[in-house]
């Protein structure tokens, strides 16, 4: 169902709720008041006619009777009926015998001195009187014709205002409910028209206070996310099919210079183990690429094992001291580090090692000593991995870049590389839950600091 339909609906329920509630309430203390006002009234009336009849000895039934007929102030339709103590009839005024009241009832009032009922269209009230010799049972009985009159027509009124109030707050609902929700159709109909051809276009904010100011932010801040990702992944394709392309021109072109003319062996060898070079090249860039794409979407927590950071550590050393025999790599640990359980964490082996390997690289690639200095930490249940070298350094404007896929360093371009690597890093750490910091000065040296979470 509509927002704007079920917001009229709750409207209509809730105001239909307190009107049923309040009506119920006043016709029914109406209707109470009216209840015993009239009993009042027949209470007086039969306690008059008893004494009359009783006390008086000059006044007889017969005499009572003429006297009440003309009485003025009698009630509409009404009867008295007075009984002795042998339940026999010793005054009435209900000729016609259109009350029917019997022994049971007789006796019901001798036991609870008044007893109040309903034979439509009377109301009778019947009272045990005491004489100075006897006892009787008087019944008093008539019709309410003006106060029954006057809650019939409160009832109408009361109908007729709840019935008017619900269509007055129908129509009402709808044009407020329909105001209230304009800025989200607003909203939609400019998100609608939204796509990558102007994800540029952003939600106009309204007042800037309200919820729905804050939904049009929250709408914008989205957007501006994924103007960013987008242009990213425009830059990335771009970037990747350049870096690909480059090694393939390389190639493309030493195969053209050697097939121009006939060569000797040595020649063809040479230029073989060139191609092959380049080819290895490729290889890697494709690799890693591929690693970057999985390490956001294949890779999870099912493919986490408990496993010793320490020993990824010596295994990126070992592979990288074998590839590059100038690395000087120095793995220390903290005191901090003082049972194996502070170094274990929960992750993936493989991801972590080319994490890892990377940052101890990239320290010896960039400085003059190829030497990268690593110390092993614990802090706050993670194991911090500090990363420094004496090398090249970044400038500072440098540093937020770095982690953007194919991105380097002006100062890097002498040195081997793709810009891959750090990338990769963080994506890998992400997955794991990790953090990556950098600090680094021109000419001095960068510092990467790795945490990782440890595993309990
Ligand atoms: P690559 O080293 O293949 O160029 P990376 O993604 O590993 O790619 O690094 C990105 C850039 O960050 C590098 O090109 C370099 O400019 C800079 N960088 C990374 N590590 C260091 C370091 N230890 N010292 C100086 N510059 C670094």
């Amino acid at each position: 169902m509509e927002i704007r339909k079920k917001l009229i609906y709750q409207f209509i329920g809730i105001v239909a709720l307190i009107l049923l509630l309040s009506s119920t309430a006043i016709y029914f203390s109406f209707s109470g008041t009216r209840r015993e006002e009239f009993y009042d009234r027949l209470s007086s009336k039969a306690k008059m006619v008893a004494q009359m009849l009783i006390e008086i000895d000059e006044i007889d039934a017969e005499l009572l009777k003429r006297i009440e007929k003309n009485n003025p102030v009698s009630l509409p339709n009404e009867k008295i009926i007075i009984f002795d103590y042998q339940d026999s009839t010793v005054y009435s005024t209900d000729d016609d015998q259109s009350l029917d009241i019997s022994h049971e009832l007789i006796n019901e009032v001798r036991l609870t001195d008044e007893v109040r009922l309903t034979q439509k269209p009377f109301e009778i009230l019947g009272q045990f009187y005491t004489g100075q010799y006897d006892r009787f049972v008087v019944f008093a009985a008539a019709t309410d014709i003006f106060g029954l009159g006057k809650l019939k027509r409160l009832r109408i009124i009361l109908l007729i205002v709840f019935s008017v109030s619900l269509v007055v707050v129908f129509f009402s609902g709808r044009i407020f409910a329909s105001r209230a929700l304009k800025p989200i159709s607003d909203i939609m109909s400019q998100v609608d028209a939204i796509g990558v051809s102007n994800l540029d276009a952003r939600v106009s904010e309204g007042n800037g206070k309200d919820e729905l100011a804050r939904l049009a932010q929250t709408f914008n801040k989205m957007l501006e996310r994924l103007e960013i990702a987008f242009k990213t992944q425009k830059n990335f394709i771009a970037n990747a099919s350049h870096e690909l392309r480059t090694p393939l021109t390389v190639i493309t072109g030493q195969l053209d210079v050697i097939l121009l003319n006939a060569r000797n062996n040595e020649e063809y060898r040479k230029t073989i183990i060139s191609v092959l070079e380049d080819i290895k090249n490729l290889n890697n860039i494709s690799d890693r690429l591929l690693l970057l794409a999985q390490a956001s979407s294949e890779f999870s927590e099912a493919d986490f094992n408990i496993i010793r950071i320490d020993d990824i550590l010596w295994q990126a050393r070992k592979e990288l001291l074998k590839r590059h025999d100038n690395y000087q790599i120095n793995i220390n640990f903290s005191e901090t580090i003082d049972d194996e359980s502070k170094l274990k964490v929960n992750g993936n082996a493989q991801l972590l090692k080319i994490a890892l390997n990377n940052l101890i690289d990239n320290g010896c690639k960039y400085s003059g000593d190829y030497t990268s200095e690593i110390i092993v930490n614990n802090k706050n249940n993670h194991v911090i991995m500090n990363f420094s070298d004496k090398g090249i350094g970044i400038s500072e404007e440098e540093l937020k870049m770095i982690f953007q896929p194919f991105y380097r360093a002006r100062n890097a371009i002498g040195t081997k590389g793709h810009g891959i690597g750090l990338s990769l890093v963080e994506k890998i750490i992400m997955l794991h839950k990790g953090n990556i910091t950098v600090k680094s000065e021109i000419m001095k040296g960068s510092n990467f600091t790795l945490s990782l979470p440890l595993s309990f």
